[in-house]
């Protein structure tokens, strides 16, 4: 939606914005925009003295009810249909009481983040009043009004990039440059619907500047901010148009890829952390980053999946920092062509392996169940057939979780009571999902149950800090 609506909510404003701003608000010009159901998304002071109320109980109020009371300038409205994409100038009368005003208006897009109609503005500027007709009077326009027309025509155009550029700012971060985070939320829900209407692909990753606290301690705040900026200059060499770079906070960036499978953004992903450690972007040396990749599965929220992506992030720092590490599901084949037998798959990688070929096969094992369990939930298999497999995926898992105990103990991994107690609270969490639902086991609740937090984030995730200490089979980390 417009960032203009709601662009005094949220972060503090930028300066250029306020001045923007008042630029708009204080112009003698009428200037208001309506969004896609006819309600006003802003309306400056002139706009609603002329209407004759405050230009705040304006917001959200639909047009149409405003322009039908007796005293309204029903002649001047916003008009037309959110994704109407052209911009026109006219000259219309329109009736304040009993006076009727002239003006020039001007009408036009606002773009969302992806670049499309989604509402529509206008500008009028009123004209001197009309001299009384007499039939002596020329029907030719007389100079100075068509001046006057010119003026208040550049003048509208002064103000659209005003617009243009407060609805710009509105979406960019200050120091960089880079989309702010409500752009991305704007753009991640059209990309996401556009996955659930045509199939597409789309992937986000998250980006991380490894020990940038320590580029600050010894370098200072600016070279820290100026590594910043360069960060997002040379990301943007190397992604595509439609890609966006985002930044998310601090030192942490989103980069978004329509069209892009999972395995298409790894490799993007590759190529950026490869570019940033080649690179040197300040005094400050080398900098590398660590990225967690994930691609969106149709009907999860945006929340989901960019938890998904930002605990690839961290398992990327756990496993030594400067890596990419991906998410495991993708609906999409390496050629990318969508995999038609099972649509979401959890894909096995290598860097999963713990080393030890028991628990590697467990693992492997439980991530083939999980997939079957999927491709089951995904064929609308009958509900019996769904919880049959999932109680052996559950056995499956009880039985690895002791072995793994077993393991833990024989290696003396110092976290396996914590890891013990993290074991005992998933089979807690099974063994209610299955006792209080009963017949009616919710399908989309058992799919995140199983397929996250089981196999995607504690196989792949809390398992990997005793990996390091499997090797020696002894007290030390690999590392
Ligand atoms: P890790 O590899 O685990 O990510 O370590 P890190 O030091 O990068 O992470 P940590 O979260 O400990 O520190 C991030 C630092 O980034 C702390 C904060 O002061 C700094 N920071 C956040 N925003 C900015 C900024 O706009 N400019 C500068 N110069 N520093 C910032
Ligand atoms: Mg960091
Ligand atoms: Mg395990």
């Amino acid at each position: 939606m417009s960032g203009i609506a709601d662009s005094s909510a949220g972060e503090a404003e930028d300066p250029r914005t306020s001045l923007l701003h008042s630029l708009v608000d204080q112009s003698p010009a009428l200037i208001a925009i309506r969004g896609r159901d006819g309600e006003y998304l802003y309306a400056n002071s002139a706009f609603a003295k002329a209407l004759g109320v405050p230009s705040e109980s304006l917001l959200g109020r639909r047009e149409d009810e405003l322009s039908r009371g007796p005293l309204s300038p029903h002649v001047l409205r916003v008009g037309g249909a959110a994704n109407d994409t052209d911009v026109t100038h006219t000259e219309e009368e329109a009736e304040f009481g009993l006076r009727t005003r002239r003006f020039v208006v001007t009408r036009f897009p606002i773009r969302d983040a992806a670049g499309e109609a989604a509402a529509r503005g206008m500008i009028a500027t009123e004209l001197s009043p009309a001299l009384p007709q007499t039939p002596d009077t020329p029907t030719d326009v007389p100079a100075d009004e068509q001046t006057e027309m010119a003026s208040a025509e550049a003048r509208h155009a002064e103000l659209l990039r005003a617009l243009e550029q407060m609805e710009r700012l509105a979406y960019t971060d200050r120091l960089t440059g880079a989309w702010n985070r409500r752009h991305l939320e704007d753009a991640a829900l059209l990309e996401m619907s556009r996955a659930e209407r045509h199939g597409h692909p789309v992937s986000l990753m998250v980006l991380d500047v490894d020990h940038f606290k320590d580029i600050n301690d010894h370098f200072g705040h600016a070279i820290g901010d100026y590594v910043l900026v360069e960060l997002v200059r040379s990301i943007r060499t190397d992604i595509r148009r439609a890609d966006t770079i985002t930044r998310w906070g601090g030192e942490e960036f989103v980069v978004l890829a329509p069209d892009a499978s999972l395995h298409e953004a790894e490799q993007l992903a590759h190529k950026l952390r490869d570019r940033v450690a080649e690179s040197r972007l300040s005094s400050a040396g080398h900098v590398t980053v660590s990225i967690g990749v994930a691609e969106y599965q149709c009907g999860e929220s945006f929340e989901d999946w960019f938890e998904r992506a930002d605990h690839a992030m961290y398992r990327a720092k756990a496993d030594g920092r400067n890596r990419v590490e991906c998410d495991p599901l993708t609906a999409f084949s390496p050629d990318g062509t969508r995999k038609s037998k099972s649509p979401i798959q959890l894909v096995w990688r290598n860097s999963y392996c713990s080393g030890d070929p028991h628990v590697d096969r467990q693992h492997r094992q439980l991530f083939d169940h999980a997939n079957h369990l999927l491709q089951a939930i995904i064929a609308h298999a009958p509900r019996a057939h769904i919880l049959e497999i999932a109680r052996v995926l559950m056995v499956d898992i009880s039985t690895h979780f002791a072995d793994e105990e077993r393991l833990h103990a024989r290696i003396g991994f110092p976290e396996r009571v914590a890891h013990a107690a993290e074991h005992a609270h998933l089979l807690d969490k099974a063994s209610r999902l299955f006792r209080e639902a009963g017949e009616d086991l919710p399908v989309a609740e058992v799919f995140h149950f199983l397929a996250y937090e089981v196999v995607a984030q504690h196989l792949v995730g809390a398992d990997r800090h005793y990996f390091p200490y499997l090797e020696d089979g002894g007290d030390h980390p690999r590392a």
